[in-house]
């Protein structure tokens, strides 16, 4: 019998993820990547977002975890910095700091991008049954027959220093080259229509670059925000966002976020003047405590994008699109590499369904876009609310983002509002979970009732420094609360990894 192969165009987070679920059901699997991945954390051309600043929500270390068992261990081995905002890291949301926490209430994990992708691939390298080729750019897609009888049957891949690209043959083709994917113009290279699409520039242009803390100087005691700083923009004008973040090694890595179309410094001098007109000195005056480890990268962000592949009237067995070459969002949630990665936990449940070329593109395509609207739409929306953004404000998207406000306004003064609205941040939960009756009513009773609960400096969105620690509270109820949650918490993180 004919060995059965599949071909993953793309060796990122999907593309890695995805490779490892198609293992378990097909002979082989065939992984192109175009670039040579660094024996270091340091950055790619195929990859010009790895260096700004990359989180991976709780979703996508479950996902990660479940594909790739062993990732979150390796993680701590490699001692990954761990960051939980409001304890170890400050955080000043629109409506200023948030509140100074005196245990870790969710912590994220902080590394480079570099190290992630690392980590990922240490753990799938060495198996025998996914060949990656290495310097392999994919130039265009290989059918058989035309209009709706058409099928993909390979692609068309040029390996450095061919001279020309050789047809690889395979029964399954998946798209995983991210934000900047060709698929659109392979399609009509073949006669295909591509998808529709729909797109939203959120004009923004990101900037990083690595520091270390200068020879000789330590992190000031007084200063609880040990894994750094984050200043986000205020709707609706307001065109910069700045962190500096610990991450592995002792590396920091400081980003700045410019909107409006805004251009970023490019110097010392002029990253200093950015940080210092922003609506906190904290990142200002941490800085002079660094020194660059490396240079300043500029990224401008491309558009939002969705292509509707679930709606997709061609068929085309034989070829799937994963991850962000089919749905692209500003990353100001941190949701892009969670997505990636469940969508090839999708893929892993669809698969179990059927591994049919033909019957799989379908089932995947609807039960993928049926996940990655949350976080698309929560971008889009947020995007929508800085008025230099060009893009129709529907009723709807007016009430969303109302209601939103509404419900982190309540979040300060109701805890269980603000672990809701948590959950469908980090991707546990669909959007459509805030509009849960008993959300919905705390949400009300607390903007009704419970607004002299919410600290009143944290709702400046302009105050200058974090408030000062917060002290772990000494009345024995505080005590036994404050160890419960304690407990709860550890249980369920552990029970996310068990998972
Ligand atoms: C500034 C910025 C900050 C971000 N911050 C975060 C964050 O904090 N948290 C988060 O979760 N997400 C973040 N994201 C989003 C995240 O980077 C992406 O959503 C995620 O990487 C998408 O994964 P992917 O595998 O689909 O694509 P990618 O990771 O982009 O991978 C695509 C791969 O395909 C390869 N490739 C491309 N074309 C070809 C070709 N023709 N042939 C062969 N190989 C090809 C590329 O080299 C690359 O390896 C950020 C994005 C940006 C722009």
């Amino acid at each position: 019998m004919a060995e059965k192969k599949a071909i993953v165009i793309g060796g990122g987070i999907a593309g890695m993820s995805a490779a490892k679920v198609l293992a378990d059901h097909f002979d082989k699997v065939i992984l192109l990547e175009r670039d040579l991945y660094p024996d270091t954390i340091g950055g790619r051309r195929g990859v010009p977002q790895g260096r700004m600043f990359h989180t991976l929500l709780e979703r996508g270390r479950r996902e990660i975890e479940d594909i790739f068992p062993g990732f979150h261990k390796l993680l701590d081995e490699r001692k990954m910095p761990k960051v939980s905002f409001g304890f170890n890291c400050a955080l000043m949301t629109p409506r200023g700091w948030t509140r100074n926490v005196p245990i870790p209430i969710q912590r994220s994990l902080f590394c480079t991008r570099g190290m992630l992708e690392t980590t990922m691939r240490d753990l799938f390298k060495d198996d025998p049954r996914i060949e990656t080729h290495e310097q392999t750019n994919v130039m265009g897609l290989v059918a058989e027959g035309s209009g709706d009888r058409a099928r993909c049957t390979g692609v068309r891949a040029l390996k450095k220093g061919a001279d020309a690209p050789e047809v690889m043959l395979g029964d399954l083709i998946i798209d995983a080259s991210g934000a900047n994917s060709k698929a659109a113009m392979w399609l009509k290279e073949v006669g295909v229509e591509p998808p529709k699409e729909e797109t939203l520039d959120p004009l923004l242009t990101y900037g990083g670059q690595l520091y270390r803390l200068k020879e000789g100087l330590e992190f000031p005691k007084e200063w609880w925000w040990t894994h750094g700083a984050f200043i986000q923009r205020v709707p609706p004008s307001d065109n910069k966002a700045a962190h500096l973040i610990r991450q592995e090694s002792g590396l920091w890595l400081l980003t700045l976020v410019a909107g409006d179309g805004l251009d970023l410094p490019e110097d010392e001098d002029g990253i200093a003047d950015f940080v210092g007109g922003m609506r906190s000195p904290l990142i200002s005056g941490m800085l002079p405590y660094f020194e660059p480890v490396d240079i300043f990268t500029r990224y401008r962000l491309p558009s939002n994008r969705w292509r509707y592949y679930e709606k997709w009237e061609q068929n085309f067995p034989g070829f799937l699109a994963i991850g962000a070459s089919t749905c692209v969002f500003n990353p100001n949630q941190g949701q892009g590499m969670s997505v990636a990665a469940a969508d090839a936990g999708i893929l892993k449940a669809c698969l179990q369904k059927t591994a049919s070329p033909a019957a799989l593109p379908k089932l995947f395509f609807k039960e993928q876009a049926h996940f990655q609207k949350n976080a698309y739409r929560l971008a889009v929306a947020n995007d929508l609310k800085f008025t230099a953004v060009q893009g129709k404000r529907t009723i709807g998207i007016k009430l969303f983002n109302w209601y939103r406000e509404q419900q982190t306004a309540a979040g300060l003064a109701d805890t269980y509002v603000a672990r809701k609205v948590g959950e469908v941040d980090l991707l546990l939960k669909p959007v459509s979970s805030l509009f849960h009756p008993v959300i919905m009513a705390r949400t009300l009773f607390a903007r009704l009732f419970l607004f002299w609960r919410a600290n009143p400096t944290q709702q400046e969105s302009v105050a200058a420094l974090p408030p000062p620690p917060a002290e772990i509270p000494k009345r024995w109820r505080n005590e036994l609360r404050t160890a419960a949650a304690y407990v709860y918490r550890t249980i369920t993180y552990k029970a996310g990894l068990a998972r």
